[in-house]
């Protein structure tokens, strides 16, 4: 059986739980959003102690923001690529990088205007992901951790062997940032993004699903890096 995707829409970014033997989540949506997670994880009928691993795409503050919170709830380890942790260890805050008029412009923005409003709690990361790839075997899900930088230089995705790509914010599809899937407006590495994506279409992509909007199918993405 292939795993059952749920995607948990947390205010801007959504998160994802991925079940199947075992139960995963992929990344904690923007401070003070544990209420909705608590919400929509009984929706799904799905019981907080029953995720064993909390993976954070990247250190974001839409990403990391309940983490805090909802690592104590379920009692996961969390992991993140080695070069991120101190983001959600000590947070440290890195200014996102504008792609484009359009993404210079909401990077400056969101720096001045948003930035007071944050409050993001610290907590430990219990694995440090460095590597290319990570089995997610031990966790009863059939798929892997891909490293996937670009975006950020920690960035990292999940690939499931049915061919769903959990790619954070590798993609966007929503407003404000984009009026259509394709690549972010953020990135503090296009050139190493780009290689990124030709890496993952490289594999047996089938759909992708964002942090920001809604899952697409991968030939956009071809289209883009093309
Ligand atoms: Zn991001
Ligand atoms: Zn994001």
């Amino acid at each position: 059986m292939s795993p059952a995707i749920h995607t948990l829409p947390l205010g801007v970014a959504n998160a994802f739980i991925l079940k199947d033997q075992g139960t995963v989540l992929v990344d904690c949506g923007p401070p003070k959003k544990v209420d909705a997670f608590i919400k929509q994880l009984s929706a799904a009928r799905i019981e907080p102690q029953d995720i064993r691993l909390i993976i954070i795409t990247h250190g974001h503050w839409d990403h990391i923001g309940s983490a805090a919170q909802i690592k104590q709830m379920t009692g996961a380890k969390i992991l993140m690529h080695q070069k991120e942790r101190k983001w959600l260890e000590d947070l440290y805050a890195a200014p996102p990088q504008g792609v484009g008029g359009w993404g210079r412009f909401l990077a400056k923005t969101m720096a001045a205007v948003m930035t007071p409003f944050i409050h993001v709690q610290s907590a430990r990361v219990d694995i440090g992901f460095d590597a290319d790839e990570l089995s997610l075997e031990p966790y009863g899900i059939a798929g892997r951790i891909v490293y996937t930088p670009g975006h950020t230089a920690g960035s990292i995705s999940v690939l499931l062997d049915s061919g769903e790509a959990v790619v954070g914010d590798m993609a966007m599809n929503s407003l404000p940032m984009r009026f259509s899937p394709g690549l972010p407006v953020f990135a503090e590495d296009l050139t190493q993004l780009i290689a990124s994506w030709r890496m993952l279409l490289s594999q047996d992509v089938q759909t992708i699903y964002p942090s920001h909007g809604g899952p697409f199918s991968p030939d956009v993405m071809r289209r883009a890096v093309s």
